[in-house]
C-alpha cells in the first residue's frame, strides 16, 4: 500500500529513499544487525561501554525513590534550567536567564527538530556542513526546507570560507554548526566561526549550534558560537547531558537562547513530547554543577582512547585522520586495498571482528562519492576494548 505523507520527505533528507521509492535500511541498523550476528566489536555506533559518574546515577535512582515520577514542567524544572544557565556562565561566560532563556528538551534530538519545524518554511534553505548528522537532513526534508550542504575535506574537515560565503544568501534561515564535529572529529577554529556569525548577519540567518561534544575536545578549550559578537540575539544554543555524562540512554537536552526564540520554539516542542525525563532532570543539574575535574577528566580519558585507536589503525595499514574532539575518527581504508568503503564495512565483521560505518551514510546523495573510501570509529570503548579491536585490525595488513 502507497502511504503518502511528509514521512517520505523525511526518509529522503536522510538519504534514506531508495529509487523505487522504498526506505532503505540505514547502514547504522544494517551494521548493529551484523556486529550482533558476528559479535564482532561494534564501533559503530556511538554510545558508551561504562557508566558515567556514580553521584549522577545516584540523583537518578534518588529521584525516582523521592516520587519524582511525574510530569515535569514544560520547560523544563527550575533545577534544571538554573544549572544549565549556570553552566553556560561557569564555561564561557555566557548570560542566560533560567526562566526565559533556557528550555529543557528530549535530548538534543528534540531540540534540533522543535527549532528547525519551528523556524523553517517550505522553500527556506538549511546551510549544514557535511558529513552532517542524519537528523539535519530529515528534519529540513520534513520541513519542506532546502538542504544547502558545505562539504568538509581531509584530513582536516575544515570548511572552505569561499564555499560557505557562496552557500549562505538571503534563503537563508538557518546554518546548523555541529562543533565538535560527528562523524569528522573536527573543531571549527574561530575565524571559521566569526564567518559564520558574519554571514548570518549579513543575510539574516539564525545559528543553530549542535554542541553536545562540548566537553570532549582533545586540543582547544570550547568555544561556544553564541560568544562571538553579534551572535548572541541570532543563535539557538543547542546541548545535551547524554554524550558528556555517558547517559546517552537519558535523552536530556536543553536550550539556550533569547526569549522570543525560547517562546516560538516550545510552541512547536510541547506538542512532540510536551515534557520528559522527570527524575533524570535533576540528576542532569547534578551532573553540570560536577566540579572542572570532572569535565577535564572526560576530555583526557576519551584523548588516550582516540590515541589508542588512531595507533591501532595506523599500524594496521589505515590512514587516519586527527580527530580533536566528539567521539568519532575516520579512517581512510585505501592504503588496506580497498576502494570503496562500504564494501569493506560489510567485511570487516567477518575480516576482522569489528564493526565501523562507512563515512558515505552522512553525505547528500550528490556528493557521496567523495567519502568513497573513508570510515568512521568510534573510540567510547573501554581501553580493552580498544586494544582487542587493534589486534584484531592487524590481521588486515597481514593478509
Ligand atoms: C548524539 C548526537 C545527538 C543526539 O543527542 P541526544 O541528546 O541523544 O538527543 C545530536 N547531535 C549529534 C552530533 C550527536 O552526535
Amino acid at each position: 500500500m502507497e502511504i503518502s505523507g511528509p514521512w517520505r520527505r523525511a526518509a529522503s533528507g536522510a538519504g534514506l529513499l531508495a529509487a523505487d521509492g522504498s526506505i532503505a535500511a540505514t547502514i547504522f541498523a544494517e551494521m548493529s544487525a551484523l556486529a550482533i550476528k558476528t559479535g564482532a566489536i561494534n564501533l559503530g555506533q556511538g554510545f558508551p561501554d561504562e557508566d558515567g559518574p556514580a553521584e549522577v546515577l545516584e540523583a537518578a535512582a534518588e529521584a525516582i525513590r523521592a516520587g519524582i515520577n511525574q510530569y515535569p514542567p514544560g520547560t523544563g524544572i527550575p533545577q534544571l534550567r538554573n544549572a544549565v544557565a549556570e553552566h553556560q556562565r561557569r564555561f564561557y561566560g555566557l548570560d542566560y536567564n533560567p526562566d526565559r532563556e533556557v528550555l529543557i528538551t528530549a535530548g538534543a534530538t528534540e531540540a534540533l527538530a522543535a527549532t528547525v519545524l519551528a523556524l523553517v518554511e517550505p522553500g527556506d534553505e538549511v546551510v549544514t556542513f557535511e558529513p552532517f548528522y542524519d537528523e539535519y537532513g530529515a528534519l529540513i526534508g520534513l520541513a519542506g526546507g532546502r538542504h544547502v550542504p558545505v562539504t568538509l575535506q581531509a584530513p582536516d574537515f575544515a570548511p572552505d570560507l569561499d564555499q560557505l560565503s557562496r552557500a549562505v544568501t538571503d534563503k537563508t534561515k538557518i546554518i546548523i554548526v555541529n562543533n565538535p564535529h560527528n562523524p569528522t572529529g573536527a573543531t571549527f577554529d574561530d575565524e571559521t566561526l566569526r564567518t559564520i556569525v558574519e554571514l548570518a548577519n549579513r543575510h539574516d540567518a539564525y545559528i543553530v549550534t549542535d554542541e553536545v561534544y562540548e566537553h570532549l575536545r582533545f586540543e582547544t578549550p570550547h568555544t561556544p558560537i553564541a560568544s562571538f559578537d553579534g551572535a548572541s540575539d541570532r543563535t539557538i544554543s543547542i546541548s545535551s547531558g547524554g554524550k558528556t555524562f555517558s547517559t546517552t540512554g537519558w535523552k536530556i537536552g536543553w536550550i539556550t537562547a533569547r526569549p522570543a526564540l525560547i517562546t516560538a520554539i516550545l510552541a512547536v516542542k510541547q506538542f512532540l513530547t510536551y515534557v520528559n525525563g522527570a527524575p533524570f532532570q535533576p540528576a542532569m543539574a547534578v551532573g553540570l554543577a560536577l566540579p572542572d575535574s570532572f569535565f577535564t577528566g572526560i576530555a583526557e580519558t576519551l584523548k588516550a582512547k582516540r590515541d589508542l585507536l588512531s595507533a591501532g589503525l595506523r599500524s594496521a595499514g589505515f590512514e587516519v585522520f586527527p580527530s580533536r574532539g566528539s567521539y568519532f575518527l575516520v579512517a581512510d581504508v585505501s592504503p588496506l586495498g580497498f576502494p570503496d568503503a562500504v564494501e569493506f564495512c560489510r567485511q570487516l565483521p567477518d575480516r576482522a571482528g569489528v564493526v565501523a560505518i562507512p563515512l558515505s551514510a552522512f553525505y547528500t546523495e550528490a556528493n557521496r562519492g567523495q567519502a568513497r573510501s573513508l570510515v568512521r570509529f568510534a573510540f567510547c570503548k573501554r581501553e580493552e576494548v580498544l586494544e582487542r579491536a587493534a589486534e584484531q585490525l592487524a590481521r588486515l595488513s597481514a593478509r
